[in-house]
């Protein structure tokens, strides 16, 4: 048995035996028999990639297994999460949103339903920053905001207590322990680095892997966010200009520094 947890559709499990486990469908309907001889505890959580499939099957299957909605193309599909609420019921669950032109008003919806989020979000281009820094916002100052919105959550965290995790690990890719077996049965990395071709020995940590490759760009080198980005936004894109993710991280840094001043003078 390695280390990873790897993701893979229900029909290839049988040959992950003893290995942990994330499964992603487009039929939730389908995984409570599927997975029905399976040792449930290799499971460790499930992604259904299509929120306009019916989730009501795994209402009470599985109970507390982590689940994962993802949404592709926010702009429409977001009214589409109401069909899913019952599942936090049963499930802790996130929503994992593309950054895409009008993804706003679906993290808004999430968080108002009381769904966590993650932001897919990619190498955001200059009016994707607007936008991303609206949410930013919205997440840092409506007192409503109950739930946490990735990366926005573990990077303030990380700015707060001073110890930065990387966005890898923040954004559940992390080289180190993940795989992604792909429809055709190849294993690959996860996220944004699949297809990439990158590779180090199975037993390389994180350090090593940003080290060697995902942050050895000259300009990460020299990057005051290197602790909590580890290069991520220069992937896949080698030139992506990081000008105004800087900026994001920027005005987390500055929240942080800003609540930490409120409390000690509470
Ligand atoms: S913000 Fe850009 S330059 Fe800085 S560490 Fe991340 S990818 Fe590298």
């Amino acid at each position: 048995m390695s280390e990873f947890v790897y993701e893979v559709l229900a029909e290839q499990v049988p040959r992950y035996p003893n290995q942990s486990l994330i499964i992603r469908t487009r039929e939730p309907a389908r995984l409570p028999a599927a997975l029905a001889t399976e040792d449930p505890e290799s499971i460790v959580g499930a992604r259904l990639l299509s929120v306009d499939a019916d989730s009501e099957p795994l209402h009470a299957w599985a109970l507390g297994l982590p689940l994962e909605l993802v949404i592709d193309d926010p702009a429409t599909e977001f009214p589409l999460l109401y069909r899913h609420t019952h599942l936090l019921e049963n499930h802790p669950v996130r929503v994992a949103i593309a950054v895409r032109p009008g993804f706003a008003k679906a993290v808004r919806l999430a968080v108002a339903l009381d769904f966590a989020v993650r932001l897919e979000v990619g190498q955001p281009e200059p009016a994707l920053i607007e936008e991303l820094a609206e949410v930013l916002g919205f997440y840092l100052r409506q007192p409503t905001v109950a739930q946490p919105v990735e990366f926005f959550h573990g990077t303030l965290l990380g700015f707060f207590h001073e110890e930065p995790a990387p966005l890898w690990v923040v954004l559940d890719e992390n080289p180190q322990y993940q795989r992604q077996v792909d429809d055709d049965g190849t294993e690959d990395l996860p996220g944004r680095l699949a297809g990439t071709g990158i590779a180090l020995a199975a037993d390389a940590g994180l350090d090593e892997w940003m080290e060697r490759t995902l942050a050895a760009d000259e300009e990460c080198q020299r990057c005051e966010f290197l602790q909590s980005c580890g290069g991520y936004f220069k992937w896949p894109r080698r030139d992506y200009d990081c000008a105004g993710v800087k900026r994001l991280f920027g005005e987390l840094r500055d929240a942080a520094a800003e609540l930490r001043q409120d409390l000690s003078q509470a």
